[in-house]
């Protein structure tokens, strides 16, 4: 038996639930079809442990900070089983919000099992033959896992099996210096491990600027994060009669030796396409590995679509549901009304202590596309309420067209600066520049006032000196 509908969605991810939910809203027929769990990544295996995962060691790392804080004492002990459990709690919390039930009352056909596409009008589920209009791809991506040799001697983990971890590991080897390593490398030093990060590159979160990424660097040396930078793993080794593991890493001073209890590999994620035949299909993929897809995400095969992490070129939950929109917009209205996918305003958050957020251009990137700009930089140790905190520490930096308050991005390295991000994100969006960021009032203390802090340090670089000679002559004149 055969059914028609307007969208089939494959991957219930946020990428998969959001097209799904807005195909339904506009009274369109939809199936998503989902082979594990639904919420995908964000809610089982990312965003949602990770964030639980660093509040408790953002508690823990307070504690250090007794003496800091005006405590005379306190000390905590670590259970990793326990503050797993509230991982799962968290995780558990949030699940009806992507479950089954709440997709079904939103007019959403859930059906698990694993889709595979026939033709670009045929889906196959379990038993089930879908007939569709249009098929939405949003299977999402995996841990990429390098070819390290002896890797298979030891359990490694990855995003996915890291949260199933009961045992604080003594040592802990990090593999990778971007985002997901960083978060973790410092919320497993701060709950009690002696971390390692190894990093190939010439330092840990390359893509940041460079004095934007001193900051977590210097606070994990700090921490006693140790970092191993221009360091390749090349093989795990079980040595002696301990059985201890041991990473080989090639460094240009030599080989170095890491040994571990446990290893973390976060070293990137590849796009899912295992499983389809893509030529077959006409659809085509990028070098990278993702689904390539026009700026209507359309992949070759004009009724099929893409978004998410399976197309990029961003790897965030926002970025997948916004991609969604269009996708479930332009599959469902296409050709009497399309529209191209917007990437002009992209935020996005690191999660160390201290965050770092970015919306726009950072320096490194307007220098590489040639982009000219002013920068204003407004320093977080004197902001009063980051004070009061004992968390004036920090940066927030504006890139501007040069000769206007014009705001071509913005990056925030500080405590909370993922919320601060919001107000220039906002400006962005509605082009709003830096005088009226000037111009508005933000309750006193808070740390978003940093945000009007650097408006005025462009304000005050930016004042026509003629017009305040003027006003001191005015001024003289009157006294
Ligand atoms: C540790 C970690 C921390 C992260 N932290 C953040 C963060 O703080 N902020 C942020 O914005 N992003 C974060 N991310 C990234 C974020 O999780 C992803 O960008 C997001 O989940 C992508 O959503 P998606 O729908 O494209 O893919 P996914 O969430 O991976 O969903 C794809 C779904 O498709 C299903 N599927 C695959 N193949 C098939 C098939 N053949 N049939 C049926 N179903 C299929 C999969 O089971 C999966 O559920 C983090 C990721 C990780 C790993």
């Amino acid at each position: 038996m055969s059914e028609r509908f307007n969208n089939v969605v494959i991957g219930g991810g946020s990428a998969g639930l959001i097209s799904a939910y807005i195909s339904a809203a506009v009274k369109a027929k939809v199936a998503l079809i989902e082979k594990h769990k639904m919420g995908g990544d964000c809610l089982n295996f990312g965003c949602v442990p990770s964030k639980a995962l660093i509040r408790t060691a953002r508690f823990v790392h307070d504690i250090r900070r007794h003496q800091e804080l005006g405590v005379k004492s306190a000390s905590c002990e670590v259970d990793l089983g326990q503050v797993m459990d509230r991982v799962h709690d968290k995780i558990k919390h949030i699940e009806p919000h992507d479950s089954i039930e709440r997709y079904t009352s939103l007019g959403v056909e859930c059906v698990t099992g694993q889709a595979e596409i026939f033709d670009p009008h045929t889906v196959k589920v379990n038993d089930r033959i879908l007939k569709t209009n249009n098929i939405i791809l949003a299977m999402g991506a995996s841990p990429a896992v390098p070819p390290i040799k002896g890797l298979d001697q030891v359990v490694y983990r990855t995003s996915e099996n890291l949260w199933d971890m009961r045992v604080l590991p003594k040592r802990f080897v990090v593999l990778g210096g971007g985002p997901i390593g960083c978060e973790m490398a410092q919320a497993f030093a701060r709950l009690g491990s002696k971390v390692t990060q190894v990093e190939m590159g010439r330092r840990i979160l390359e893509r940041e600027d460079e004095d934007v990424a001193s900051f977590v660097i210097n606070r994990f040396r700090e921490e006693g994060i140790q970092l191993l930078t221009q360091a390749k793993a090349t093989e795990i080794r079980i040595e002696g009669p301990e059985k201890e593991k041991v990473l080989l890493c090639e460094t240009p001073q030599g080989e170095i030796k890491v040994p571990f209890d446990e290893i973390l590999i976060a070293v990137g994620r590849r796009a899912n396409t295992k499983g389809f035949d893509w030529e077959k299909l006409g659809i085509e993929l990028n070098p990278n590995g993702t689904i390539k897809v026009d700026e209507y995400l359309r992949t070759a095969q004009k009724n099929i679509y893409g978004c998410g992490d399976l197309i990029g070129p961003y790897q965030f939950t926002h970025t997948a549901s916004h991609q969604a929109w269009f996708c479930a917009v332009n599959s469902l209205f296409s050709p009497l009304k399309k529209f191209k996918v917007d990437y002009r305003v992209i935020p996005w958050c690191t999660f160390t202590d201290p965050e770092i957020a970015q919306v726009g251009l950072n320096e490194t990137m307007a220098k590489k596309a040639g982009i000219a700009y002013e920068v204003t930089s407004f320093d977080m140790s004197d902001l009063d309420r980051a004070i009061t905190e004992s968390e004036n520490y920090g940066i927030l930096k504006v890139l501007t067209k040069p000769g206007t308050d014009q705001i071509i991005g913005a990056t925030i390295v500080s405590h909370l600066a993922g919320e601060l991000i919001g107000e220039f994100v906002q400006a962005m969006k509605n082009r709003i520049g830096l005088n009226s960021i000037l111009g508005t009032i933000h309750a006193y203390p808070t740390f978003i006032e940093a945000n009007k802090g650097v408006a005025g340090v462009w304000k005050k670089a930016h004042a026509p000196q003629w017009a305040l000679r003027m006003l001191e002559k005015f001024h003289r004149a009157r006294r």
